[in-house]
């Protein structure tokens, strides 16, 4: 497989008619002519505008000749020097290894500062050889460089796919082959390219490895990830980190064992602890009234606080021996982590295995920004009994396909992880078929991240994150007085750059964040987690006399191109990737102020929002701030905020274990009841609204007044406002005669 990475020639002579300008050009040819792009460039100005080529480029000849190298009178560095200068650094604070040649004729490496010589592939002098020699210097040192990056598992599928072998094994497409002998067949074969179905190949083919068994290439590629990541093992999983999840808990978890579970976690640990047949004991997470999920406080990590909460548990508490694993969503939705070396340091060896669902988190151990605020790492002591998992989802934050998911382990002292048995529970969650397009994602994903790459990445989004952040204050600011848009996070904010880590931490006496009972120094808040508050709800919970509700923000945002990641009622939720382009996010900056000017003119609907309008059209002459009015006056008069923090926070009451419960359900012995007959009622089946999509009950708990009026408020809500329905998973929706929806919830019969 060839790769196109051209070469940047930077010279202000590049098309000019003179001496210089002819040599570079000779040397350009000559270069074209090894079968490798020259791309020549004049402009010197800002030499560090080019930094950003460095992923695009093979490599760089820089001209020293230019005239502003002639030294200052005054004894200053020469512009260019200067330049020169932070070019070099900043390229090599992002790529280590790519070549970048000077070029002079006039000077020599005697005019240029050690700093930088050390940093370069060469100095070229045109006239003492041919530029056919040089060239082929040039594209040597340049072929160099692209050999050495594809990581393993990679390198070997653009191998074989590229090696045009004929397969007899499956897919049954056959390298892409079937799908040409069918027009429909061939527009998918168009959109995606032969190279993605040449790749797709199965585990017959050996030269490749083996996900399984971790075998060949693919345990090549794990162990350098393991490497990249600082941990002791990785295993790649191509089902997304649901099923790391149920693979780090079928290792380690049996029927009747004890785990201790954060509240606030993913369906896939809900199901994890169902398909196990564990028995769970909580962890509850505090929450503010914005319906933003806060840390568990640190109190509740204490030994005894565990110990009591067993106890006092139905079934827990006739359980011998320790709890068999801890599951914290480490980073929450929103972006709180915690200091895990201060819950490694209660609970090693007070549980067998410490887990962190790392599926937000797995920029973090690049930058020293989140030190000790994730699982794994660099200089990370190790635990004394008890081992450390972290699951991450790679294709969140990182660049991996969906599904491209991670398991990072760290061996106690006095355990080594048993790579045969932990095998048994990968086996039994990973498919026989899995897509290679994923693995080399994965193994891409962690590549990407090599230092010192993986650190300017990480930066680089924080500081993105933090510019959106200034831009939005500078906005608001500029309104003078009228409403905007806040940020969620700290008042102070650095001026310029990423500013002090310290600054996001959870202070206890801050008023920003509204939550009780931190603990200084326990959580901080990832910067680059971004939550955008809408006016008409205060952080004590109390309403505003008006408010925008942030569905009507995020549905307007949607028919503008913008898709949110998460909504809430008065909050919705963006992300700032290592994907984050500056055009991105100054674009939703723009569409807020254009959601602005229709809001404060009342537009109607069939004006600003035409495509629900045209779909809805119920609302389309009414004005978008009286829909927002009428929305918030449900709200208000419901007192939602309240309910929703309180619904996550009311008493839970484990009736049955909840594998018991889930069985009922295959047996097909549960009831479905009508909402209003559920009050007091077990449910079989996990409920979960959205937003926050963050399960409610899990099954085999009984549902209370607190979550029946919410089951309520949702079915009048979904009523009277159709095209912004709250979403629930685990109700029943059925058509009725009146044109709406009667709910139902699936619950375990009575005795
Ligand atoms: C998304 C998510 C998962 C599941 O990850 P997938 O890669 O989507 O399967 C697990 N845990 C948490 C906390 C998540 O947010």
């Amino acid at each position: 497989m060839k790769f196109n990475f051209p070469v940047f020639i930077i010279d202000e002579d590049y098309r000019s008619e003179n001496n210089s300008g002819v040599g570079i050009r000779a040397l350009a040819s000559a270069i074209e002519k090894e079968g490798m792009e020259v791309i020549g460039v004049t402009n010197y100005g800002d030499l560090s505008s080019f930094v950003q080529q460095q992923s695009r480029a093979g490599g760089f000849i820089v001209s020293v000749d230019d005239e502003e190298f002639i030294a200052t009178e005054n004894g200053e560095e020469p512009k260019v020097l200067v330049q020169l200068d932070a070019f070099v650094r900043e390229i090599r604070r992002r790529n280590a290894d790519i070549p970048v040649f000077l070029y002079g004729e006039t000077r020599t490496s005697r005019h240029i500062p050690n700093t930088i010589l050390k940093e370069l592939h060469g100095f070229i002098h045109l006239h003492e050889d041919t530029p056919e020699f040089v060239a082929r210097y040039i594209v040597r040192e340049i072929n160099t460089y692209l050999d050495k990056l594809p990581p393993p598992f990679f390198r070997a599928l653009t191998q074989y796919a590229y090696d045009g072998s004929y397969s007899w094994h499956c897919p049954g497409h056959s390298g892409g082959v079937a799908f040409l002998k069918s027009p429909v067949g061939r527009m998918f074969h168009q959109f995606f390219g032969e190279n993605m179905l040449r790749a797709d190949v199965c585990n017959a083919v050996e030269e490749l490895g083996q996900l399984l068994d971790h075998r060949g290439p693919v345990v090549e590629s794990e162990v350098n990830a393991a490497r990249i990541f600082q941990c002791d093992t990785v295993y790649f999983v191509t089902n997304g980190t649901s099923t790391s999840n149920k693979i780090v808990w079928h290792s380690a978890v049996a029927p009747g064992d004890v785990v201790v579970v954060d509240r606030n976690c993913h369906k896939s640990v809900l199901h994890a602890i169902t398909m196990t047949g564990a028995i769970p004991v909580f962890l509850t997470p505090t929450r503010n009234h914005y319906g933003i999920i806060g840390p568990i406080p640190e109190n509740e990590f204490t030994w005894e606080s565990i110990e009591k909460k067993i106890k006092n548990h139905p079934f827990a508490n006739k359980v011998k021996g320790k709890p068999r694993i801890l599951t914290i969503t480490q980073s929450t939705y929103d972006g709180i982590i915690y200091n895990v070396e201060k819950i490694k340091e209660k609970l090693d060896g007070k549980i067998h295995n410490l887990h962190f669902d790392e599926a937000w988190l797995p920029h973090a151990a690049f930058h020293p920004y989140y030190k000790d605020m994730h699982a794994i790492g660099e200089g990370r002591p190790r635990t004394k009994e008890s081992l450390v998992f972290s699951t991450q989802s790679t294709h969140k934050l990182l660049a991996g396909l969906s599904q491209a998911s991670q398991i990072l382990v760290q061996n106690s002292e006095k355990e080594i992880l048993d790579r045969d048995i932990f095998n048994e529970a990968f086996l039994m969650h990973t498919s026989t078929s899995p897509q290679y397009a994923i693995i080399a994602s994965c193994d891409i994903a962690a590549a990407m991240m090599e230092a010192p790459g993986g650190t300017a990445l990480v930066e680089e989004s924080i500081l993105e994150a933090l510019d959106f952040r200034r831009a939005m204050r500078k906005v608001e600011r500029e309104w003078g007085g009228g409403w905007w848009f806040k940020v969620w996070g700290p008042e102070t904010l650095a001026e310029e750059g990423i500013g002090a880590r310290e600054d996001w931490f959870l202070d206890p006496g801050a008023a920003w964040h509204g939550f009780e009972g931190v603990a200084p120094g326990f959580n901080m808040l990832d910067p680059i987690k971004g939550t955008i508050i809408t006016p008409g709800l205060r952080l004590d919970g109390t309403f505003d006399e008006w408010g925008i509700p942030a569905m009507v923000v995020t549905h307007y945002l949607a028919e503008h191109g913008i898709v949110v990641e998460k909504t809430g009622l008065y909050s919705f939720f963006i992300m700032f990737t290592i994907g984050i382009t500056k055009g991105r996010w100054n674009t939703l900056v723009t569409e807020l102020q254009q959601f602005k000017e229709a809001f404060d003119h009342n537009r109607p609907l069939w004006r600003a929002m035409p495509q629900f309008a045209s779909k809805y059209p119920q609302y389309s002459r009414m004005g978008i701030k009286d829909l927002c009015f009428d929305i918030h006056s449900v709200y208000r008069a419901r007192n939602i905020a309240q309910l929703t923090t309180e619904m996550y926070t009311s008493p839970m009451e484990a009736v049955m274990p909840p594998a018991e419960a889930f069985a009922l359900m295959a047996h097909r012995k549960t009831e479905r009841l009508p909402i209003d007959a559920v009050e007091g009622r077990v449910t079989a089946v996990l409920l979960t609204p959205y937003p926050p999509g963050i399960p409610l009950l899990i099954p085999g708990e009984r549902i209370n007044t607190t979550i029946l009026e919410y089951l309520k408020f949702v079915r009048d809500f979904n009523d009277r406002f159709p095209g912004f329905q709250n979403e629930f998973h685990g109700l029943v929706e059925e058509p009725n005669e009146r044109g709406t929806f009667d709910y139902f919830v699936d619950c375990v019969p009575q005795k």
